[in-house]
């Protein structure tokens, strides 16, 4: 029957992979055989991953569009174009990055070499998310192959299809022993993590990054995590409410808010929330038609578990704008809550879907004392003209990172570190970022031997007296 023929692939398949063992034993040997370090092989390895992509655009997006549904503009901009940027500003600047560093000297040693090596940390676990599976395992991998590591990467299991291409195309562009790609799920996950890494790099839920952290700290292996959380958005009525609703909506319902960094609820005044809701009417419609689950631009939510919760979510709840679910397609429509409960299920969790909880404040101060009372999120927005209201948010609260009058855009931004503190994250990435959070920062001291060294180091030279230490 289809079905043993399919269980007999599966079987084949899990025969032909290699265990998690097998998979570190190759990539230490690799490391120790030294070819990742140099720049000419960093090099090639990066250009191969830019003609994967390149390459591979078409099957990239139609892979992208059977896991998610997620049109090919997205995916060109969000993930495709993306990686390819970060990868070309790096084959610019590697050599430079790749040092020694040469730091400021202060007088006594000026005969001495003083340097920074960025040594490889070896041996580098990279495990990515579903909600966006080229950028958030290809964009890591940029980093840790510019700093010269061997990597073996495991990506969701949620995003099978382009797993595939991952595994079975992007492998043929890199050295196959320097970079490795292991599927699977918690199973496959909890027995990587038993491993020794020289560095892990996870990206997904904050309750994973605990496992993952304690795993890793029974070999003490440094770790970023970028990890999620509840980002908030904060709108006065200094601002256009036309530009202002465009901008907050396309960065909510961006994958159909499967976005790490979308802004999560709605912070305003009665005043705004109306204005805004005003707006956000025709922009909904505009942007997405009149039944938006039919829309070619909303990603589908990734399964029918995620589809059910945030179902569960909109129960109960005051629904101003959309509402409408495809339960076949699991697919829901932009969708604005007012009167919301700050203590309502909704408010409880990341909400990881295409709808926007909106809760009154009564200015900017009650609105940083609310986002104060919570875990610090990886991505804070506030849209206001008044430059005062702006710094009260940015002296005031704690956040991965900030866009003022915008949402998202600050982690597209080339030069600006991305990841987040507290329960949103560890450590960062993202251009030279990345190559930083894949290298260790030796510091290195060239004692010179002349005379004139030999005399100031006599100074720290038994016998010790007075005159000495006055010197
Ligand atoms: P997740 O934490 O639920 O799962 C991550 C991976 O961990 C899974 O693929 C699975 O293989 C593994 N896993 C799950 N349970 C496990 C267990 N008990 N033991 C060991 N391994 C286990 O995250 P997700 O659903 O893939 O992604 C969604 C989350 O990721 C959201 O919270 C989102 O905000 C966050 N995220 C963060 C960023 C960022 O860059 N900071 C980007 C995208 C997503």
């Amino acid at each position: 029957s289809v079905k043993e023929a399919v269980v007999n692939i599966e079987i084949a398949e899990m025969k032909g992979r290699k265990s998690v063992k097998e998979c570190v034993t190759i990539a230490r040997k690799a490391f120790s055989n030294g070819r990742s370090r140099s720049l000419a092989f960093r090099q090639t390895q990066l250009k191969g991953l830019l003609k994967f992509l390149e390459n591979h655009k078409v099957e990239i997006e139609e892979a992208l569009h059977k896991d998610l549904r997620k049109h090919k503009q997205e995916t060109n901009t969000s993930e495709i174009e993306f990686v390819a940027n970060d990868l070309r500003y790096t084959l610019i600047e590697l050599k430079k990055w790749i040092g020694p560093e040469k730091p400021k000297k202060r007088i006594i040693n000026s005969l001495d070499g003083v340097y920074v090596y960025n040594d490889p940390y070896g041996v580098v676990l990279i495990m990515g998310a579903w909600n966006y599976p080229i950028l958030l395992t290809l964009g890591p991998l940029v980093g840790a192959l510019a700093g010269g590591n061997v990597v073996i990467m495991k990506p969701s299991e949620l995003a099978p299809a382009t797993n595939k291409l991952l595994a079975e195309v992007l492998t043929n562009y890199l050295d196959q022993e320097c970079f490795q790609v292991h599927q699977g799920g918690v199973q496959e996950t909890t027995e990587l993590l038993k491993q020794r890494f020289d560095y892990i790099f996870f990206t997904g839920s904050s309750k994973i990054g605990h496992i993952v952290y304690q795993a890793a700290a029974k070999h003490l292996t440094p770790c970023t995590l970028e990890l999620g959380g509840k980002c908030p958005l904060y709108i006065d009525d200094t601002v256009n409410m036309q530009k202002t609703a465009k901008r907050v909506l396309w960065g909510r319902m961006l994958n159909s808010g499967q976005t790490c960094v979308a802004p999560d609820y709605l912070l305003c005044t009665k005043q705004v929330q109306e204005l805004f809701l005003k707006e956000a009417e025709k922009i909904i419609n505009k942007f997405w038609g009149d039944d938006p689950t039919k829309s070619p631009y909303l990603s589908k939510i990734v399964t029918e578990n995620h589809f059910k919760r945030l179902v569960e979510f909109i129960k109960g709840e005051q629904i101003s704008l959309g509402g409408q679910v495809n339960s076949k397609e699991l697919i829901i429509g932009p969708t604005i809550l007012t009167n919301v409960n700050p203590h309502s299920p909704i408010m409880e969790e990341e909400i990881f879907g295409p709808i926007l909880p909106i809760l009154n404040v009564k200015d900017a101060q009650e609105a940083i004392d609310f986002i104060n009372s919570r875990e610090k999120p990886l991505a804070s927005y506030v849209f206001s003209n008044n430059k005062k209201t702006q710094n009260l948010f940015l002296k005031q609260t704690s956040s991965g990172g900030v866009s003022i009058n915008d949402t998202i855009s600050h982690i597209m931004t080339e030069n600006l570190p991305f990841g987040g503190v507290g329960q949103s994250g560890l450590g960062n990435y993202h251009g030279k970022y990345g190559f930083d959070t894949f290298t260790h920062k030796k510091g290195v001291l060239v004692k010179d031997f002349s005379a004139i060294s030999e005399m100031a180091l006599s100074l720290r030279y038994p016998p010790y007296s007075d005159q000495k230490t006055q010197i």
